[in-house]
């Protein structure tokens, strides 16, 4: 294990020309203190609990004395927001502190959010709030921990310092994690502002650090931008699966490389509602769970629209046509592995659009159902009542479960096997709103155990955890409505 000292950087951002990033020295809130820190990122860059303890650590990655090799920035960007071009954007409240090169030889953007005013504030007041941090925190190891690719978030640091939202809320900072902040944004930055060159260098860059496969190729460019569409329709298609909605999934939150980016008011289903709107401020449900395999492709041709001057129009057209093929063979992919479904046959698309139907006419808690489905009883005549009684009324689930258990049947599928498993598929535990609602509170009250205690739930989400059965549960009437806008 290495110490902060021994910290490697290589920062590849800060070597691009003039005008992709401004340098900016953070302004920490002066009573940092480190709240909760996450095991699992610690260990990605060679760190140890007892380095996260030391209280250099806080005045480090707070931004208070960044190391010798750190050079904070505020990278620029655009993007289309609910539907329409800002032209200038950027990190209004985050820094780029540095590039850690990491002992396996991954690199790691280190990244302060809520470390002040840039820039890029736009009038803001470069902060964050506890509430949003807390959420953001959490939800990366969750969906890392299903197998969701993802930034994850290093360690929050409280304070007391008071910051002003739709009321006084308590500020805080988050460190995050990720191998590139690089959002289509950036993309369409340089294109609209006519620096066609810059696109191109941007390109490269990040072919060269995360595509090396491409770099110096003929046509590398399409090449990239077919594997960017691929790679984010795989991640719709696993936010799909465990029914993820991002909410605010405008073209400056989505990461190049297909990583789910900015936690804003993103949330879990509860009960299986296609048309689920976790952001309150999404009135006309633009970004609503069910259009969001729909919303990634509008993204993608914006970004094909800001690879223009690399790639023609033919390539990038010929290209998108790429998404709704990958997304739907990922999907049913997916959902095969939910099913327990070994074997590929046609009558798996209408077994599951009539699981859904069904789920969707009786509210069924979609995780409960799905990890109830895990001892599903194949044997003839079983009644499956932990199943059935999720629906109303329950024999509405009767005809399904036939067809399930034929065609479990037909490809020879033992219970015993698929149950052990299907336990590593279908969580126990997901990110419920409700549950991160009641770790917020405590920690607004200067509790983080609770925080601590959900982190390490929703990291190992398919064990079973015995006494904490309660945090699987759908939520109580106080947690079926709470409003997440996008206020963070
Ligand atoms: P977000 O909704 O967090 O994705 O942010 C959208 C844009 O607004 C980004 O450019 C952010 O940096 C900026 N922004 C959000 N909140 C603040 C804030 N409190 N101060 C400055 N900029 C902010
Ligand atoms: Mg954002």
């Amino acid at each position: 294990m290495a110490s902060l000292e021994q910290l490697v950087f290589d920062n590849s951002y800060a070597r691009l020309p003039p005008g992709f990033a401004a340098r900016v020295a953070p302004v920490p809130f002066p009573d940092a203190q480190v709240v909760s820190v996450n095991p699992a990122a610690l260990r990605l860059l060679g760190l140890d609990a007892e380095e996260a303890a030391r209280p250099e650590f806080a005045r480090v990655f707070g931004g208070a004395t960044p190391l010798p090799g750190m050079e904070p920035l505020a990278m620029v960007y655009a993007g289309h927001q609910f539907g329409v071009y800002v032209p200038r954007l950027g990190d209004g409240r985050a820094l780029l502190l540095g590039e850690v090169r990491a002992p396996d030889g991954g690199k790691w953007d280190l990244h302060l959010k809520g470390g002040g005013p840039t820039p890029f504030s736009r009038g803001g007041d470069g902060r964050a709030v506890l509430r949003s941090t807390v959420r953001e925190y959490l939800a990366g190891e969750a969906l890392h921990a299903l197998g969701i690719p993802t930034t994850r978030a290093l360690c929050i640091l409280g304070s007391r310092t008071p910051v002003y939202r739709e009321e006084v809320e308590t500020g805080a900072m988050l460190v995050r994690l990720a191998p590139s902040h690089v959002r289509f944004g950036t993309f369409e930055y340089f294109h609209h502002t006519e620096q066609p060159g810059h696109v191109a260098t941007l390109a490269d860059h990040v072919i060269a650090a995360h595509f090396p496969h491409l770099a110096g190729q003929e046509g590398r460019h399409a090449r990239f931008f077919a594997e960017v569409v691929e790679r984010t329709a795989e991640l719709v298609a696993r936010w799909q699966a465990v029914g993820f909605a991002h909410g605010v999934m405008n073209t400056d939150n989505m990461s190049i490389l297909g990583l789910t980016l900015d936690y804003g008011p993103y949330g879990f289903l509860d009960d299986f509602d296609p048309g689920f709107v976790c952001n309150h401020s999404d009135h006309q449900g633009r970004y609503a769970f069910d259009q969001q395999p729909r919303v990634a492709l509008w993204n993608l041709a914006c970004l094909g629209e800001a690879l223009l001057t690399l790639i023609t129009e033919d390539e990038a057209r010929a290209t998108l046509t790429l998404f709704q093929p990958t997304f739907a063979r990922h999907f049913l992919a997916r959902m095969r592995e939910k099913l327990g479904l070994k074997e590929a046959r046609d009558e798996d698309r209408s077994l599951l659009e009539d699981l859904f139907a069904l789920m969707a006419s009786s509210h069924v808690d979609y995780t409960r159902f799905f990890r109830a489905l895990n001892r599903f009883d194949s044997s003839p005549g079983a009644r499956n009542d932990a199943l059935r009684d999720h629906f109303l009324p329950p024999e509405g689930f009767d005809g399904w479960a036939e067809r399930y258990r034929a065609r479990l049947e037909a490809e020879g599928s033992v219970d015993a096997e698929r149950h052990a498993s299907l336990d590593r598929v279908n969580p126990k535990y997901v990110l419920r709103n409700w549950v991160a609602q009641q770790a917020i509170a405590r920690a607004q009250e200067g509790d983080f155990a609770e925080v601590d205690r959900v982190l390490a739930l929703v990291s190992a989400p398919f064990d079973e955890h015995p006494g904490q059965e309660a945090y699987a549960a759908s939520p109580p009437a106080w947690g079926r409505h709470l409003v997440v806008s996008c206020s963070s």
